[in-house]
């Protein structure tokens, strides 16, 4: 059934089963009751304060029941949200206030009050009040939050997500991924990274639950591994990233999690590793979905569940089928490219943003009107089989030239992740006078025999010569424990780029 309002769904939902659990903090289970009544008092305030005319309200704290119902607090004000983690630097911050121009912050915790010129509110002292009897609501053209990108220099860009964008990404999800009712949702990205959404707003209007993992608990292994069978998660949603960090633990695996039927991917490339790993450990009952998009198209647009056939078949996996309402086209030179020739992934559909908040400019060089739908240029390259598989080959951004041949960095990482002595490894280009100098690899070797680095080197050489070119092999190896991740979990490569580089 086709959902057109994401409220006033939630809000069916706590009609008829009112004591149904939405959120699950350890073990504190807060019911959609309790998030309609929290929701509304958040939006009583709201109107209160500053009216329901649709200006940006900044949400900043962690993934907990609070942010949940400020964030739904905002939508049934009438107002878009702007949700920040706790964890942004202040001065990112301020540069987000001063894109965003927000009218009001609510925060939970550990707000940094140096942000002074805006108006701001502690979520945990706003008072109880009477429940209206109607709200305001957004209509579908409404911006219904807006991400900032995280992007590790330069002006962060806010992805403004209309209500019909929404709408058309959580239909896709509720009806195409073989979900229940009553499902429970792992919410292990912070709000401010749009993967959260593929757990938020379909849990929401499917009468399931979220069970939030936050950092506290990732970033202490122990605690992790013995919470996770507690959560009786069904529906796994990170990054492949995160994965990898879980299968590190032996007992992540079926007779450990028996809960889970689902696991959701998106947000970096799926390692075939990685799949063949978790289909190892999970057998062949549980749906392992490769999902792709970028946030300018609402968390995903395309996927595909990697089983024992997709494993075999295909070495890089492929990013899956692109849902019904949208159209991808690969360019190539301006020109529409043919079945399985490369070029740049463009989509154009319902869940694509109406642009970039408060820059004309920056929107102006990614969104266009293709077929008289929204479009974006992804900055992807990829391509298509004439089953309309799409596959993807690699950011644009990290297409390097190194003594004149052309090739892409992710291409390398995949090849050099397959060798036996390597468990993760990315590979980042040191430039001298803006020229590509060599190729550096940053690698967290298996548990092997080497008694040297410079052995275990001269294996992994050996090793790539059998599947790339010889000038695809880096120069340099790094030998790390883990590989730096980026706020939202994934590998942190631009980090990685200005280390080796100096910067
Ligand atoms: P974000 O806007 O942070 O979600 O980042 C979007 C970008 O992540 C995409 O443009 C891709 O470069 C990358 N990405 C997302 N999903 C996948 C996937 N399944 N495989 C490869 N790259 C992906």
């Amino acid at each position: 059934m086709e959902i057109n309002d994401i409220l006033q769904t939630i809000d069916k939902i706590t009609e008829n089963k009112s004591n149904l659990p939405v959120f699950q903090e350890l073990d504190k289970i807060y019911t959609y009751l309790d998030l309609k009544k929290e929701s509304e008092k958040i939006a009583n305030y709201i109107l209160e304060k500053i009216g329901n005319k649709n200006t940006p309200i900044l949400v900043y704290g962690t993934q907990n029941f609070k942010m949940l119902a400020a964030m739904l607090g905002c939508s049934k004000s009438g107002h878009s949200y702007i949700p920040i983690d706790e964890h942004t630097p202040t001065e990112r911050l301020q540069m987000i206030t001063d894109v965003a121009n927000p009218e009001l912050i609510l925060f939970d915790t550990h707000f940094d009050e140096n942000i002074k010129e805006v108006n701001s509110k502690s979520i945990n002292d706003i008072e109880d009040s009477k429940a209206r009897a109607s709200y305001p609501n957004l209509s579908l053209d409404d911006v219904y939050y807006i991400i900032f990108t995280s992007g590790t220099t330069g002006v962060p860009k806010g992805v403004q997500i209309t209500h019909r964008n929404l709408l058309s990404f959580v239909n896709w999800e509720v009806s195409s991924f073989n979900l229940e009712k009553e499902e429970r949702f792992l919410l292990q990205a912070p709000y401010s990274f749009d993967l959260s959404v593929m757990s938020v707003y379909p849990a929401l209007v499917s009468e399931s639950c979220l069970v939030p993992l936050t950092k506290d608990t990732i970033n202490d292994f122990q605690k992790l591994f013995e919470m996770l069978p507690k959560l009786e998660i069904s529906v796994w949603v990170s990054t492949p990233s995160f994965m990898d960090i879980c299968l590190m633990q032996p007992t992540f695996d079926k007779n450990h999690l028996k809960s889970i039927n689902h696991f959701l991917f998106c947000g970096e490339e799926l390692p075939h590793k990685t799949a063949a790993k978790l289909r190892d450990r999970f057998g062949d009952d549980v749906y392992i979905y490769n999902t792709y998009g970028p946030t300018e198209a609402t968390v995903a647009i395309s996927a595909i569940d990697i089983n024992g056939d997709v494993l075999n078949k295909y070495s890089r996996l492929p990013i899956g089928y692109i849902k019904e309402d949208t159209e991808v086209v690969i360019l190539n030179d301006g020109e529409v490219a043919k079945p399985m020739e490369q070029g740049e992934i463009i989509i154009a559909g319902p869940s694509v943003s109406i642009g970039y908040m408060n820059n004309p400019q920056k929107t102006k060089e990614v969104f266009f009107k293709y077929d008289d739908k929204e479009a974006y240029r992804t900055g992807d390259a990829g391509h298509m089989d004439e089953n309309g598989l799409l596959y993807y080959d690699g950011r644009l951004d990290f297409q390097i030239k190194l003594h004149g041949y052309r090739m892409e960095l992710e291409d390398i990482d995949h090849h050099l992740n397959q060798v036996t002595y390597v468990k993760k490894a990315s590979v980042v280009p040191k430039y001298k006078d803006g020229k590509v100098q060599q190729l550096v690899a940053y690698v967290v070797p298996t548990d092997d025999e080497f008694e040297k680095d410079y052995l275990r080197t001269k294996e992994i050489k050996k090793q790539m010569l059998e599947t790339v070119m010889d000038y695809m092999i880096p120069q340099k190896f790094v030998y790390v424990d883990q590989l730096p991740l980026t706020q939202n979990g994934k590998v942190d490569r631009k980090g990685l780029i200005n280390e080796v580089n100096g910067k």
